[in-house]
């Protein structure tokens, strides 16, 4: 999956996800990426997240719109997004997943579950100035 987000100086606020299906392709599959709420989920109000993994797994937890709901409750985008993968962890303990979460106000994080290595970038918009950010995956305790 290639999921973004992308917020404006005018504090506009665009998500979205294709995929190649990496896995788990079929004739015929949507898969997660086209689920508003599964590959990504944006509220203009909150913020936004952009999720990646074993998409038929992940599209039962709409786990970016749950990202984005727990940010409008007032948790952090970093325990946003560990939550909102936890919840299908917790179900599917061999599931891999990851997710980048931003507030409308700029602040972000990634979390991962099941893979070795993740990585996600940020591009500062005025410099064009690319950051790759590696995220060390949480595992259930
Ligand atoms: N979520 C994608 C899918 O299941 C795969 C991926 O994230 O690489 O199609």
């Amino acid at each position: 999956t290639i999921g973004m987000i992308a917020i404006d100086g005018d504090g506009k606020i665009a998500a979205g996800t294709s995929t190649n299906g990496a896995q788990f392709k079929i004739p015929g599959r949507v898969g997660d990426t086209a689920i508003p709420g599964s590959g990504a989920f944006v509220d203009a109000e909150v913020g936004a997240a952009a999720a990646t993994g074993d998409g038929d797994v992940m599209m039962r937890f709409l786990p970016s719109m749950a990202a984005v709901e727990m940010l409008r409750g007032g948790v952090t985008p970093y325990n946003a997004a560990v939550e909102a993968l936890a919840r299908i962890a917790r179900v599917f303990p061999d599931v891999k997943a990851g997710i980048v979460v931003a507030k409308k106000n700029g602040e972000f994080a990634g979390a991962c579950y099941g893979f070795e290595t993740f990585e996600y970038c940020v591009v500062e918009a005025l410099t064009g100035q690319v950051q790759v950010i590696p995220v060390s995956c949480f595992s259930l305790s």
